[in-house]
């Protein structure tokens, strides 16, 4: 598939110098999937990538699939489906709001159809019924689920690391929402490096969300820790301390993160480091994930980038 759509080029792998990781003796370095598009950032594209290539290799016209109304994963499905021809609809949780969010402007913009579906009809989606109906519906679609975690997904996330030489690196760090993109980060590693997942979801635990059959080699779940206390309050909630911490991360760094994922991400690894999580002399790979335009929902001068 023609990738002309989004710049890998752009992909860099940066050193990230805050100095509590100076101070523990630790090598960090970020992996810019932010910078290859602005909206399909940075996972959703890989995750994406397979979908588009089924739906092309089944002759579909359409791309449907679902997501809450600030979901990354609905403006990268719609900015996709404009640039290889397809329609796409997307069917978003909850009543429609009186002023659409930033996410479903953009959204509509690449000409996506919005189908607002209650919270309890929402929760069906993952039903065979519900979506034996919805294909009936629409026959010419491919249904994708939500956050696009099926083998194509997952597939896709795989050839994240090889935009780096990960060869050097002790630790393998990245934000977990579904968790397939953990899941394809954690298949692509190498033997010994430890993969810490950041959840930015309340309330779960262990490997929730991640399902172990995303994982291809079940002697690399005994490498693999999700972190479950950088959540900040649950999904999009966000604190001063937060949006402090991203001022100064991008002040020392340059490097620009969202308060959905990345930034969560970043304070949980600091803090990890500041308990010693990581040995001393270890080497870490963060995944910046995109999702920068997710940061239009703040206040304006919230953020110094
Ligand atoms: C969607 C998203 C994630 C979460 O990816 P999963 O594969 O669902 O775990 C992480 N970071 C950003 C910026 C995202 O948009």
């Amino acid at each position: 598939m023609a990738d002309s759509m989004v710049n890998l080029e752009d992909i860099s792998t940066d050193s990230l110098n805050l100095p509590i990781f100076r101070e523990k003796k630790l090598e960090v370095s970020v992996l810019r999937l932010d910078k290859i598009h602005p909206e399909i950032s940075g996972n959703k594209w890989f995750k994406l990538k397979y979908y588009l290539e089924t739906a092309r290799m089944w002759h579909k016209k359409r791309l449907i699939s679902f997501g809450g109304p600030y979901s990354n994963h609905i403006v990268a499905l719609a900015c996709a489906a404009k640039a290889k021809g397809f329609s796409s609809t997307g069917f978003i949780r909850g009543e429609k709001p009186a002023q659409l969010s930033p996410s479903l402007l953009a959204a509509h913009e690449y000409g996506m159809g919005l189908e607002f579906l209650s919270r309890e009809r929402f929760r069906m989606k993952e039903e065979p019924s519900f979506l034996l109906a919805l294909q009936k519906q629409y026959p010419e679609a491919l249904i994708i689920p939500e956050g696009g975690c099926t083998e194509p997904g997952i597939r896709g996330a795989e050839e994240i690391l090889s935009f780096s030489d990960i060869s050097s690196y002790s630790h393998i760090c990245c934000a977990v929402g579904t968790g397939a993109t953990l899941a394809g980060i954690a298949n692509a590693s190498n033997p010994a490096q430890k993969i810490t997942g950041i959840s930015v979801l309340r309330g779960t635990m262990g490997f929730e969300p991640l399902r172990t059959s995303w994982i291809n080699d079940p002697e690399k779940l005994y490498r693999i820790n999700l972190i479950h206390d950088y959540h900040f309050g649950g999904y999009a909630k966000k604190s001063a301390a937060l949006l402090n911490f991203m001022n100064e991360v991008y002040e020392v760094s340059g490097i620009p993160t969202d308060f959905v994922y990345t930034a969560k991400l970043l304070y949980g690894i600091a803090d990890l480091a500041w308990i010693d999580y990581f040995p001393k002399e270890s080497r870490v790979l963060i995944i910046h994930s995109g999702g920068l335009a997710g940061n239009l929902s703040l206040p304006s001068g919230t953020l110094h980038f």
